[in-house]
């Protein structure tokens, strides 16, 4: 595994803004593919306590990685800013991520400033769970309403060995229940399967989640970023992954909530709930995606899988008005052409692209 990566540096580049195109200039934002703007994901933080195998190794994410100095980050002001901007544009969804959002100082004190300012925009958060037990109740008094817990596995040495911070899954399931205490429901909850490493414990959280209320997603291994050595033979197709619960708990696919859904939805025949399956890597989805990514520096990713972004924070603290700021989105968005995911290759997998704690997950 490289160390030579440093994706921050890379991402600082930045990509020019292109000219808002004059043609599009009105009506509903869509891409050059037709695609809508609906979800935006903002990365709170570039740092985590845990070192997930497959998102930020130890070998790579050591103490010499030189994470974002504390005054790039985008201020809690300047995030609502920009979401605000965002929900002018037609955004219906923020998710605030990262890196571990709740490892940001006074997290819940961003969550009251955007569920106020933004009441009509459904917000919710993704979390390893390490320091959701303690926050949940203050979460919830800040207006977040759901939250999604990532858990790889339920047997104890299997989830210590992912994580690699040696991070007990007890209090991850804690985290799960004070959240549902919380009303932060439904609670879903992240599984990376992947191949010889956890895919022995997909029906174990299948039957541990059924009837709980809860939502597993089971999520293909995915080569993000330039460092978690991703392989294809890693990767647990979700066909198969559907193929096991079924044999335990017969099971069929129900309706998306909304058009470009990142899980697909299958419910238990008998009545006990439903999971999720997240095929970025079997079943693309690039031609419905309509989500947009900010990064912890304020910069515009409009693809998980790239490696540059725009620099939004130029404009942000520069003299522009947020009129600007929206033109520059638009004009972004308007141009954006990725589908890395339906052009994925063994070739395409080795390109240094950022990593996910920088552009949020
Ligand atoms: N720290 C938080 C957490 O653990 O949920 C939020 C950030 S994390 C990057 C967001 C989600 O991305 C998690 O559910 C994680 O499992 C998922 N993820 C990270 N790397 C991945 C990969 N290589 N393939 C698939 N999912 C990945």
């Amino acid at each position: 595994m490289s160390k030579t990566v440093i994706p921050v540096a890379i991402a600082r580049r930045g990509l020019a803004i292109p000219a808002l195109s004059r043609d599009q200039a009105s009506g509903p934002l869509a891409d050059s593919r037709g695609r809508g703007l609906r979800d935006l994901r903002i990365s709170v933080t570039d740092r985590c306590n845990f070192r997930c195998t497959y998102c930020m190794p130890k070998e790579v994410f050591d103490a010499n990685y030189p994470f974002l100095p504390h005054a790039e980050l985008l201020t809690f002001e300047e995030i609502v800013r920009v979401a605000r901007v965002f929900r002018d544009l037609g955004i219906a969804k923020i998710r605030l991520t990262g890196g571990e959002p709740l490892l940001r100082r006074g997290i819940e004190n961003l969550v009251a400033m955007l569920s106020t300012a933004l009441p009509d925009v459904d917000l919710t958060l993704t979390t390893n769970g390490s320091a959701l037990a303690q926050k949940a109740v203050a979460l919830y008094a800040a207006g977040l309403r759901r939250v999604t817990v990532s858990l790889d596995s339920l047997d104890d040495a299997t989830f210590r060995a992912m994580n690699d911070a040696d991070f007990p899954v007890a209090k991850v399931l804690d985290a799960i229940d004070a959240a549902a205490a919380a009303g932060l429901t439904p609670v879903k909850i992240n599984m990376v399967v992947k191949r010889g490493t956890n895919d022995h414990q997909v029906v174990d959280m299948a039957r541990r989640f059924r009837g709980t209320g809860h939502v597993v997603r089971f999520i293909e291994f995915m080569d993000v970023g330039a460092t978690n050595g991703w392989r294809m033979d890693d990767v647990v197709p979700s066909a198969e992954i559907v193929r096991r619960i079924n044999e335990a708990f017969p099971c069929e696919p129900t309706n998306p909530n909304h058009h470009g859904e990142v899980a697909k939805r299958w419910r238990y025949r008998d009545g006990q709930g439903e999971f999720g399956i997240i095929s970025s890597v079997t079943e693309a989805f690039c031609s419905t995606c309509n989500r947009a990514r900010l990064s912890t520096d304020g910069s515009l990713y409009t693809c998980l899988f790239a490696s540059q972004g725009y620099d939004l924070k130029s404009i942000i603290r520069g003299q522009g008005g947020d009129a600007e700021l929206a033109r520059a989105i638009a004009a972004v968005w308007q141009r954006r052409e990725d589908r890395y995911s339906e052009i994925r290759t063994a070739e395409t997998a080795r390109a240094r692209k950022v990593e996910i704690s920088y552009i949020g997950g």
